[in-house]
């Protein structure tokens, strides 16, 4: 009876997923395995929003798992003591996992690789799973990775995606090993109210709705704060409970503008994992410095208390901030927006930002964060990296009707939806009644500050 074990990471999934198919194909008996590693939380990587839609992943690998006759193993402890605990107890001859993508997986993969050779075990580590193409992949002639998203996007919508595989049959775990409960979202404290299920089976049922109802408008609607026409998709590919090839298969399928939108997206996710790969030291150190002197959290402290509670002055950027903590997510134009403000319009260093959305965001990973941040912050890939979001133009823009705002601040709901974004200049009697804050700071003296500090005034 040969056995192999499947350590399950950011790919929470059953449908397309390389390494348990490689598995089952080489082994009688599988042991699908998921180790709560406190090295993720000691690297501040753990959050409760996170916590709690990993906990209904699990819940969910379990479950489907068990109806094609297996289990999840889920075990808690360091991951490589672990991993080598369990081939000993079912006699495993190899491993296989997912290549992982930030520096704390490939510290991980390589602990793995000693340990086990050491044992006589093999490892196998499987690309194309927490991506669409791996990073390292695609590079430009004389580089290392793409640092402009175009050309990479050019080079990546031309590589041969596979066909998903399907999900298992069947699963024969071994009796003898062990596991304990997967943890449950109900016992952690501090989650985000609006929280969404976590899961494959939520996943998959969420992008198949939004296939039927949404991909087709997405490239009309994307930055439609109040439709909140985009897919939301971003947790579950987070967790890996969706597969990226499986998305970009899908949408390129479907086509039209919807479908070729919705993969220039999944591609950016691709983008940045690829510049992270190369170049991890960005996810703490700007990627092209600008030369920032950054105000001190100490001189901004006032700010970006204000910032963090939705409560700046300007409505689109405080319901934004609001969604974020309700929901643990928040909409892309909002993010952009949001990020913009700190870094530009209050000068504030785009690392206490990103610290703030990976302590809420239910997606929040180093690669998309950090490097999001940067990208607006100008330290990043954006190739106009001094552009600043105004947040009134932003948000009669992408807010027409005020109905963003309206959701996340109650305080300006009896407000005229054409005011809304605005409210400064509201009738002083109107102004008064209401309990919202005069703006923060003036925009072009903030605009000033920033376009000096950049030398560019
Ligand atoms: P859709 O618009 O439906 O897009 C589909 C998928 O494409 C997303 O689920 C996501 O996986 C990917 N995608 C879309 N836009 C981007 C992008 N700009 N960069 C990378 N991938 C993208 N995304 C994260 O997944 N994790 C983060 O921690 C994160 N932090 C961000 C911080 C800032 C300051 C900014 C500006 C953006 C950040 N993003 C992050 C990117 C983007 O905002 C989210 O991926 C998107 O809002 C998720 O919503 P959705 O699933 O509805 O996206």
């Amino acid at each position: 009876m040969t056995v192999a074990v499947v350590l399950f990471t950011s790919d929470l999934r059953l449908h397309d997923h390389p390494p348990l198919r490689a598995a089952l194909r080489a082994a009688d008996e599988v042991v699908p395995l998921f180790v709560l590693d406190p090295g993720i939380r000691a690297a501040g990587f753990d959050a409760p929003n996170r916590r709690a839609f990993l906990a209904d992943c699990l819940a969910d690998l379990d479950a489907g798992l068990r109806r094609r006759g297996g289990r999840l193993v889920v075990r808690s402890g360091p991951v490589v003591r672990e991993v080598t605990a369990v081939v000993a107890e079912c006699g495993a001859t190899e491993v296989h996992l997912a290549a992982g993508v930030t520096r704390y997986a490939h510290r991980r993969e390589e602990a793995l690789a000693r340990e086990l050779e050491a044992r006589g075990v093999a490892l196998h580590v499987h690309d194309s799973v927490i991506t669409a193409v791996a990073p390292g992949v695609l590079t430009p002639a004389g580089s290392d990775h793409f640092a402009v998203f175009t050309p990479f996007f050019r080079r990546w919508s031309q590589a041969a995606l596979r066909d998903p595989y399907d999900p298992p049959r069947a699963v024969r775990v071994p009796a003898a090993v062990r596991g304990e409960d997967p943890p449950s979202r109900h016992d952690v404290t501090g989650v985000s109210p609006g929280l969404g299920p976590g899961g494959e089976t939520a996943g998959r049922d969420r992008f198949a709705r939004w296939t039927r109802s949404g991909l087709a408008a997405y490239a009309d609607r994307q930055d439609d704060l109040a439709g909140d026409a985009t897919s939301r998709l971003s947790p579950y590919l987070h967790f890996g409970a969706l597969s990226p090839v499986e998305l970009a298969r899908r949408a390129s399928a479907h086509g039209g503008p919807g479908g070729e939108a919705f993969v220039r997206q999944l591609c950016w996710r691709d983008f940045h994992y690829q510049v992270l790969a190369a170049r991890p030291a960005a996810s703490v150190r700007d990627y092209r410095t600008r030369q920032d002197r950054w105000r001190t959290p100490e001189e901004a402290a006032e700010e970006i208390t204000a910032w963090r509670d939705g409560r700046t002055g300007y409505p689109v950027v405080d319901a934004a901030m609001r969604q974020l903590r309700h929901e643990g997510w928040m909409h892309n134009r909002a993010r952009l927006l949001t990020a913009s403000f700190l870094t530009k319009t209050l000068y504030v260093d785009w690392r206490i930002g990103a610290r703030h959305f990976l302590d809420l965001l239910v997606d929040g990973d180093v690669a998309n964060n950090q490097l999001n941040w940067q990208w607006i912050a100008g330290t990043g890939t954006d190739t106009r990296p001094h552009r600043v979001l105004n947040p009134v133009i932003q948000g009669k823009r992408f807010d027409p009707e005020g109905e963003y705002v309206r959701r996340w601040v109650p305080e300006l709901r009896s407000v005229d939806p054409r005011r809304v974004h605005e409210p400064w200049r509201l009738p002083e009697a109107e102004r008064a009644a209401l309990d919202y804050p005069p703006p923060l700071i003036d925009l072009d003296a903030g605009l000033a500050r920033f376009r000096q500090a950049r030398g560019r005034s």
